[in-house]
């Protein structure tokens, strides 16, 4: 249930509303707009009575909220939702952040120079992996702690802000040290253990969907995190199993327009685990920026030969620059723009 508070509504009154609520055994949370505030009444699992807080002083109406996502629902809010993960790098609005880098954090050489690299191309965030959730139990799990501190080192060289994978609860809170964004991957989009740890740590979070989940369920993975209090998710289409094995995955274009009419949250795409071929990456990161994507997550590698995961998928350095172009190009025609270039290296700066 929503509260929607009069524009003139006082302070007093809002805070009467939320004692209210409190007294029913719900919580209330206050959510400012530009117009006036609205009181979302969380805790309740079906229709509450709304009849008490309806006559009470400054309230100007009672929503029912009818989604079981119901505060990831454009119902719970109807503006979109930025979320920022860096000085200047914010997803939701007109501006279209990329987020680029390798699969895995390998070395200091290589992520500080692939972290050069995505700066120069015109991307905004670096990604990469220093735990990595394997197909493989013999294959490369990751650098983890030292992959973390390399990933803080590139972010001092470029100022790039970083996202990067957190597998287990205990990781979380490391990851949670060093990462702008904490990605969850899809193969944890459904952990709600994880879901809810990380809904406590207080940091931007970029949700994968799973390879087998349906649109609601990615909703309502979600909804876990903004249960938490955290309202600082990017959700993320990287593809779905199919029956045909011609691409890694099924990159499901529809899931963009589709999540940002149902959930005011952005939703940015992955064309890079989205089809598993690199020289399919560009057309599908194009055509993820003209379907109205509020980002994307791409993976380049330096050398990508030399890769210790998703070679294959991997853009080169110069690819990147020109999906970037593309993309500028693209969003102008839908009225957006790509992020401006950001980051500037700290480290310069003693
Ligand atoms: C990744 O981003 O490298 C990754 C493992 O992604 P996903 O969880 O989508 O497979
Ligand atoms: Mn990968």
């Amino acid at each position: 249930m929503l509260v929607v508070m009069k524009t003139d509504a006082t302070d007093a009154q809002i805070a009467r509303v939320i004692e209210i609520i409190k007294a029913m055994g719900f919580e209330g949370r206050p959510m400012p707009g530009a117009q006036r505030t609205t009181v979302g009444l969380v805790g309740n699992d079906g229709r509450v009575d709304g009849s008490q807080i309806e006559s009470l002083d400054g309230v100007a109406e009672i929503i029912h909220v009818s989604r079981p996502y119901k505060q990831v629902s454009r119902e719970w809010r109807p503006e979109n939702t930025l979320v920022e993960i860096g000085p200047g790098v914010v997803f939701g609005g007109t501006d279209i952040p990329i987020i680029a880098g390798p699969c895995s954090v390998e070395n200091e050489k290589q992520i500080v120079l692939a972290a050069q690299q995505v700066k120069e191309a015109g991307a905004n965030a670096l990604r990469g992996g220093a735990f990595k959730p394997r197909s493989s139990p013999y294959s490369f799990q990751g650098l983890g702690k030292k992959g973390l501190e390399l990933l803080a080192l590139a972010r001092k060289e470029t100022g790039l802000p970083i996202v990067t994978e957190a597998l287990d609860e205990e990781g979380a809170h490391l990851v949670a040290e060093y990462a702008d964004c904490i990605q969850i991957g899809a193969r944890n989009m459904q952990n709600y253990a994880l879901l809810k740890t990380i809904g406590k740590l207080g940091r931007p979070v970029l949700l994968k969907r799973g390879m087998a989940a349906t649109i609601v369920d990615l909703l309502m993975s979600a909804e876990y995190l903004l249960a938490e209090g955290n309202m600082q998710v990017i959700l993320c289409e990287r593809g779905i199993r199919s029956f045909d094995p011609s691409t890694r995955n099924l990159f499901d274009l529809t899931a963009i327009p589709l999540v940002q009419k149902l959930s005011h949250l952005p939703m940015v795409a992955d064309p890079s685990h989205g089809t598993g071929l690199r020289d399919k990456v560009i057309p599908m990161g194009r055509a993820a920026i003209a379907a109205g994507a509020d980002g994307l997550l791409v993976e380049m590698h330096p050398n990508p030969e030399q890769a210790m995961s998703d070679g294959g998928q991997s853009l080169y350095p110069d690819q990147l620059a020109r999906l970037v172009r593309e993309a500028r190009t693209i969003a102008t025609a839908i009225g957006r723009s790509i992020s401006p270039s950001s980051g500037t290296a700290t480290a310069a700066n003693g």
